[in-house]
């Protein structure tokens, strides 16, 4: 088994005496795959070097944020100007409007944004507010759908139709899992038959946008379309979280691609270009009831950072029609190749895209929900990822998590990938259950 050397391993052990797990976010613990995680020192462009000095083709990109690459010229410099002038202010700032214009102006659907420190606090926040707005306790989300660590939004799967969510995780209550449905991902006649029995309960419908969460499974034809004309009869909001997809699917997110207009949106990681900076935002008269301007509460002691800000939006101003350019040819050149690699060794499998967002599932058939996810063949991942990790390739430590690529990738890190992939497309074919 691949991994970490004896620095990582070092580091691993110190840090699991102090950190539960030895991490702060579990994936990073390599649990599905095993081994030892290298634990990193730095990055630049398309690649990371861990601790030992090993460097790899980076294909998580700090799970999204990083469409630049690491440390590029701009951001570094934008990062390093914010410092000059302060850390924060706890106080109004230009950064903050900047921002929060760009997003007005690159989604449509956003005629007011607030801006928040994480992807979770920015789906808590929509959540809140659509009830607020609303009046109603219900939310319907997506088995296989993440939204963040939100209480109510843990809760998960649960067979059939309108499965009342159990929590997912000890210390979320009964409670607190009760007004969340959980329903199979792409299934609108699951949602009609929901909002027959009880529309008037609930208060909004949260999906992913293109959803990367289960790995790569993107809404069918129509899917985002039906929720939003569900939601608008029967009184409900239609919330669209673009953690993962806003400003890196296209300039203006995955509704760059589907032009359905969500009444909120969440974002996060590409916005904060490294840095913690998330938003919500959509309709102005549903943004009307947020605190100070109506009566739900939200606020933040960070909240629109100067330092992130600034990161983020030198991110944003950056990221040009030929950086998403780049970003597609990236995804489709390296989905081609993992392809082929396993056709090759006689391996089914299917490639998907949600945006420029992919991943590999090894089944003959077309994944389209959470139950499509578990069955298939995802004991052929850990081999495979080893493989790649030994020869330089850092893909995410699970088969159920989505492939990053950022426009910094350059021919030389993508021949790295492609040269890797074949002892890698043999130890899949190899693997047994
Ligand atoms: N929503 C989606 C779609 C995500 O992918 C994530 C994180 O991966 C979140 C929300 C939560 O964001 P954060 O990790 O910044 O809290």
């Amino acid at each position: 088994m691949s991994g970490g050397g004896t620095a990582s391993k070092a580091l691993f052990e110190r840090a699991r005496r102090v950190t539960p797990g030895g991490v702060n976010s579990p994936v990073r613990a390599f649990g599905a795959v095993g081994g030892t995680p290298p634990f990193m020192a730095s990055a630049q462009g398309p690649y990371l070097t861990d601790s030992d000095g090993n460097e790899y083709v980076d294909l998580i990109c700090s799970w999204g944020p990083m469409i630049l690459g690491h440390r590029h010229p701009a951001v570094v410099e934008a990062v390093t100007g914010a410092l000059e002038h302060g850390t924060s202010f706890g106080a109004p700032s230009t950064g903050e409007v900047e921002l929060a214009e760009e997003i007005v102006e690159r989604v449509a659907p956003v005629e007011q944004v607030r801006l928040v420190s994480s992807g979770t606090e920015a789906t808590m926040s929509a959540i809140r507010l659509a009830r607020g707005f609303t009046g109603r306790g219900k939310v319907v989300k997506f088995a296989g759908c993440y939204h963040g660590h939100v209480d109510a939004l843990l809760a998960s799967a649960g067979s059939g139709l309108a499965t009342f969510a159990l929590p997912d995780t000890p210390g979320v209550t009964g409670a607190q899992a009760s007004d969340t449905i959980v329903l199979p991902y792409n299934d609108l006649a699951s949602v009609e038959k929901v909002f027959a029995e009880i529309g008037d309960e609930i208060a909004a419908v949260i999906t992913e946008a293109a959803p990367g969460n289960m790995g790569a499974v993107p809404p069918l034809p129509g899917f985002n379309a039906g929720l939003k004309e569900i939601t608008a009869r029967h009184g409900a909001l239609f919330v669209s979280d673009e953690v993962m997809t806003g400003f890196r699917a296209t300039r203006s997110g995955w509704y760059g691609r589907d032009g359905v207009a969500p009444d909120l949106l969440t974002f996060g990681k590409v916005m904060g270009g490294g840095f913690p900076a998330a938003a919500f935002g959509g309709r102005a008269d549903v943004m009307a009831h947020l605190a100070p301007a109506g009566p739900v509460y939200q606020a933040g002691t960070l909240s629109g950072n100067p330092v992130a800000t600034a990161a983020g939006l030198a991110t944003l101003r950056h990221s040009t029609s030929e950086v998403y350019e780049r970003l597609d040819e990236v995804s489709a050149t390296l989905g081609r190749e993992v392809s082929a690699a396993l056709t090759k060794e006689g391996v089914a499998h299917r490639v998907q895209y949600s945006g420029t967002m992919f991943s590999v599932f090894f089944t003959e058939d077309e994944v389209v929900d959470f139950d499509g996810v578990r069955a298939t063949e995802s004991y052929r991942y850990t081999p495979f990822f080893h493989e790649l990790l030994r020869r330089g390739v850092y893909l995410p430590p699970s088969p159920f998590e989505a492939w990053f690529v950022s426009a910094s990738h350059d021919d030389r890190a993508v021949g790295r990938v492609v040269e890797a992939l074949p002892a890698a497309a043999a130890a899949a074919a190899a693997a047994t259950p």
